[in-house]
């Protein structure tokens, strides 16, 4: 099968509109990372996403709808609260999980009796939404636990010759997933950080928890399935939270004959200086840092043997998500599914 990478056009469009009633799937681009989109309500063409991205088979999609869809055709209930956090944050980089069973493919929640559902902001999914006006699963481009996408070029990097179409929206402006926020209690529980913070929900809700499962390199995992290695870029990767101990492990690995790359933050970039190693700069701010994480993983695995990661000084607020995709990226533990 030929890859073709195409601009968003009415043509581009349609093409992907009948990839999609024929049970195929499409790349496309969010705001967020891009997808793997197919439709909702075929079985055959969710197992294909679940196939080709060799996906675990008991990690849930996200059915995605442009902002004029009616909810009502894939949920069961709404929660008194969704309105509030769907008029703040849709569209936009937030998943809501809703009570709901039986109106999609069973394959998309694996055997959950909820259904996560996202309104991208992003005009180019907005477009390609509206055109097959269906709920469509898209998770994240990439080959299960490798880097997730931020380019039409990283799609094609893992899928080509394996998906026919990949539409371009260029680069996507956030860099790290949605938020997953479960919205089937009294309050909303984050499942997943992302660019949509605690902090924001609660402000329009009153309150919001956080499900955070052990992320700490060497600490024993409780949950597998929930603590496996994710994003990870194909070379060796080691993070550090101190800086002294990073240029160590740089020297060692040096010593070693391997080439090695540091990726940190730009405050902390002259402390490499003189190492010789490759330099990644992930930036000052949290959404300088989420926009770039993805790419710079990707160009490290090209140039470097080894990936010596240092934690960003700053925490909480946004920094929670870029924080959580580092640590996964970086895991040792490589948790079977
Ligand atoms: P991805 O599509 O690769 O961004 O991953 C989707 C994320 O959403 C995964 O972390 C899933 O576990 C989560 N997710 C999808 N559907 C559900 C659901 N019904 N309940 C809880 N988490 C979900
Ligand atoms: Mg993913």
């Amino acid at each position: 099968m030929t890859t073709h990478i195409k601009q968003i056009t009415s043509e581009s469009l349609s093409e992907a509109k009948k990839i999609i009633f024929d049970g195929g799937v499409v790349a496309i681009p969010t705001e967020t990372v891009y997808g793997l989109g197919g439709n909702a309500f075929d079985d055959s063409a969710v197992e294909k996403i679940f196939a080709v991205k060799g996906r675990p088979a008991d990690n849930p999609l996200i059915a995605h709808v442009h902002k004029e869809y009616d909810l009502s055709n894939i949920i069961d209930y709404d929660p008194p609260y969704a309105k509030a956090l769907r008029e703040a944050f849709l569209p936009g980089p937030l998943t809501l999980v809703y009570p709901s069973t039986g109106k999609v493919s069973p394959c998309v929640s694996c055997g959950l009796n909820t259904l996560a559902v996202r309104i991208p902001a992003h005009e180019g999914a907005q477009a390609f939404l509206r055109a097959v006006d269906i709920p469509v699963v898209a998770p994240s481009a990439n080959i299960s636990k490798h880097v997730s996408p931020t380019s039409a070029q990283h799609v094609f990097e893992d899928f080509n010759g394996k998906i026919p179409l990949i539409l371009d929206g260029g680069a996507c402006e956030g860099g790290i997933e949605s938020t997953v926020c479960d919205i089937t209690g009294d309050i909303p529980v984050i499942l997943r950080p992302g660019l949509i913070t605690k902090e924001m929900i609660a402000g329009v809700v009153g309150a919001c928890e956080e499900y955070t499962p052990a992320l700490q390199e060497g600490e024993k995992v409780k949950s597998p399935g929930v603590l496996y290695k994710h994003y990870a870029p194909r070379c060796k990767t080691a993070l550090y939270t101190d800086t002294a101990e990073a240029v160590n492990a740089c020297q060692a690995e040096k010593r070693a004959g391997k080439r090695v790359a540091v990726l940190c933050e730009e405050e902390k970039l002259p402390c490499f200086a003189r190492e010789g190693v490759i330099l990644f700069n992930l930036g000052k701010t949290e959404e300088e840092m989420a926009s770039r994480l993805y790419g710079l993983l990707r160009e490290a695995e090209k140039a470097c043997d080894t990936l010596i990661a240092v934690k960003p000084t700053k925490q909480g607020g946004k920094m929670t998500g870029v924080l959580n995709r580092l640590t996964k990226a970086c895991l040792s533990v490589d948790i079977k599914h």
